[in-house]
């Protein structure tokens, strides 16, 4: 059994101030929730803060990015083991937004996962097709590329992954449940084909997830969690949605 895990990815929002005040109200709201692993993922400037807000909480920390070298000459870049002694124990690897707007590869994205696993990070690996993908059929394909590329010698210890496809991340569009668990089911199956422990591996959905379809997408049997943009950026909302994940 898969115990349900909902991830926030807050992307490039929040000052300090903005992220104490998100925190110290959200905490309360979960404090009595049990049977769901939460994280959050603010920018990198609020990791400090939000480490010690979250500390004793059940809450993880998460970053959204991570290079791929432990340190040297890479001005604006942030390793594996800064995340670390920042109090991260999770970081969110080939997001879409990273793949469209910094050109971020499959091949990068291996890179990143064997630094990040070497340090004993867990990752949120994202995947998911473009609009035009699935209009020409290829979602299955696209997913199956995405995975044997970002996967290439990597065992699934503290690999979940996230489905998000791109039509639907920030767009009010979501998969439906069937469209969701359908390419669970593939990414399931991929694992399964090529990777010992495929069974255990949290798949969460990604893309337009609120607190009205959250229990609808929880149903579906391969659907174990959400990667959550815009709808975690209130704490109201964000709490609604982990509730929801354990009531479906
Ligand atoms: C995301 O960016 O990972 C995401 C799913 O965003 P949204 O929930 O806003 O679609």
């Amino acid at each position: 059994m898969r115990k349900p895990f909902i991830a926030a990815n807050w992307k490039m929002n929040k000052t300090i101030e903005e992220t104490e005040e998100f925190i110290n109200s959200f905490l309360p709201m979960v404090s009595d929730v049990t049977g769901v692993d939460i994280a959050i993922a603010p920018p990198f400037t609020s990791l400090c803060v939000a480490a010690k807000l979250l500390k004793k909480s059940g809450v993880s920390l998460a970053a959204q990015n991570v290079f791929y070298e432990e340190k040297g000459a890479y001005t604006g870049e942030i390793s594996p083991v800064m995340l670390l002694s920042s109090g991260c124990t999770w970081v969110i690897i080939g997001h879409s937004e990273r793949r469209q707007y910094f050109s971020e590869t499959d091949e990068i994205v291996n890179k990143k996962i064997h630094t990040a696993g070497k340090n004993g990070l867990d990752v949120i690996l994202c995947i998911g097709e473009s609009l035009q993908e699935r209009e020409e059929d290829r979602t299955f394909e696209v997913i199956e590329q995405q995975l044997a590329g970002s996967l290439k010698d990597v065992q699934l210890d503290g690999i979940t992954i996230a489905y998000e496809p791109i039509w639907a991340i920030g767009t009010g569009k979501t998969a439906t449940k069937e469209q969701a668990n359908e390419a669970h089911a593939c990414i399931r199956d991929w694992l399964k084909k090529n990777r010992e422990g495929a069974g255990e591996v949290r798949i969460l959905y990604g893309g337009s997830v609120t607190p009205d379809n959250i229990e609808s997408l929880m149903s579906q049997p391969e659907v174990d969690g959400a990667l959550v943009g815009g709808a975690s950026l209130r704490p109201d909302s964000f709490a609604m949605i982990v509730k929801g994940a354990v009531t479906a």
